[in-house]
């Protein structure tokens, strides 16, 4: 008999998240101009903004720049921006994953560094994990470091890195380069390095999405040299580590709100006396919606009580993905339009967007095959 290990117990969103709600608003009002459609772009000035703010490294320690707030703070922070098509990327990253990283791993040298210019939005990290040969399979890594006098001499190649022309910095995964023989621990020597980007020896090429826009990146790494205080945690111990980060990248709420606005315009659309058949086809999307947001809320709720959300975060970024790869079908079936991605018409555009973006979301941080295993495991079925 297997016991089911998944726990999504109804939360209630405490006062001041609802206070913090209301500020976010107005703040997105006052900076309209900068809204668009999904929250792709990279905007320093934004990103400082924000940090002004204190809405970046919220639930972080005071001494490092945070702001003692609760995860439920955090998220309504994060789903009002992400509604709204806020320019998010410059500070993302770091907010979600290599922030949190470092709280966990870093050293106080790391921490007193590194968390204040991240909560200020002024550092921007990327993610150092995939290559041409290992996406899914990161075991199986071929970037490789080479302890010398100081520090660490870096060769390999990165492929897929958002953001990586714009970023300050990455956390890069490799392994220890060993005596050449196989090992038998697929995990053995793997270790993360917070990269400076400027280093001498990285060559970042772009890689041109399906928009036609350069959004990530190929890294060609030559020698680089990163210093000994810039190894995050323990040399051998990265395979921990990366799947602790892939844990906070899974968690946020950022999985099913990237198509809001155009689920508000087929709603718009549909208008007040829909047929039977749109009132039934949105309705779905909106009822998915609502289940996967108190889904997501139940998470921050374990984030706040200190619990790993590991499992139940693959299956809301799984359902997430699917929900929103449905939003461009349902749409193109209930109001067909050509997709033209410079429309004046903004459906139109919304179309032809969220159709080439569709395919990408069950691929970026784990692709759906990749989470169902993590899911059967949770379950206990492997
Ligand atoms: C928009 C976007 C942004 C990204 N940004 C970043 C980034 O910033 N940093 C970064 O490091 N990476 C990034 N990635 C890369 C992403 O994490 C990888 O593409 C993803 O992990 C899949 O790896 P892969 O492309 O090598 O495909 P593969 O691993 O080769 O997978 C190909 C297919 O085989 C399936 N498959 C593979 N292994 C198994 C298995 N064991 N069981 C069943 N099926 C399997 C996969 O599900 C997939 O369908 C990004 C990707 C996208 C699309």
């Amino acid at each position: 008999m297997v016991t089911p290990t998944f726990r999504f117990d109804p939360v209630e969103m405490p006062p001041e998240a609802l206070e913090t709600r209301k500020e976010v608003r107005a703040f997105i009002k006052e900076h309209e101009h900068l809204m668009g459609f999904s929250r792709g772009e990279f905007n320093r000035d934004f990103s400082r903004a924000m940090g002004k703010k204190g809405w970046i490294g919220m639930t972080w320690p005071k001494q490092y720049g945070g702001h003692e707030r609760t995860s439920f703070e955090r998220y309504v922070v994060i789903e009002e921006m992400l509604v709204a098509g806020a320019p998010l990327s410059a500070h993302y990253t770091g907010d979600r994953q290599s922030g949190p990283n470092m709280l966990r791993f870093g050293t106080e040298e790391q921490k007193n560094y590194f968390l204040p210019r991240i909560a200020a939005g002024e550092m921007a990290f990327c993610i150092g994990m995939s290559e041409p040969n290992s996406g899914s399979d990161l075991a199986g890594t071929r970037t490789r470091a080479q302890k010398v006098d100081g520090g660490y001499k870096i060769n390999g190649t990165k492929l897929w890195t958002s953001n990586a022309h714009r970023a300050d910095y990455a956390i890069l995964f490799c392994k220890m380069a060993g005596d050449g023989k196989e090992e038998p621990d697929r995990h053995a020597g793997a270790t993360q390095f917070l990269l400076d980007l400027k280093s001498p020896g990285i060559d970042i090429r772009p890689v041109i999405n399906l928009l036609g826009e350069h959004h990530f990146n190929e890294i060609f790494l030559t020698d680089v040299f990163v210093p000994d205080n810039r190894l995050l945690g323990a040399e051998g111990n990265g395979w921990n580590q990366l799947t602790s980060e892939l844990s906070f990248e899974r968690s946020a709420p950022d999985r099913f709100l990237v198509l809001f606005q155009m689920l508000q315009q087929m709603i718009r659309m549909a208008g007040p006396e829909p047929d039977k058949a749109t009132a039934a086809a949105l309705g779905k999307l909106i009822s998915q919606l609502a289940t996967l947001r108190s889904m997501s809320v139940s998470i921050a709720g374990m984030l706040q009580e200190g619990i790993n959300p590991n499992n139940e975060s693959a299956v809301v970024k799984d359902l997430g993905t699917r929900y929103e790869q449905d939003i461009p079908v349902v749409a193109r079936q209930l109001f067909p339009a050509e997709p033209e991605l410079e429309a004046i018409d903004l459906y139109s555009s919304m179309i032809a967007r969220s159709t080439m973006n569709a395919p990408r979301f069950s691929i970026q941080g784990g692709t759906r095959e990749i989470l169902r295993g993590i899911i059967a495991r949770g379950l206990g079925l492997r």
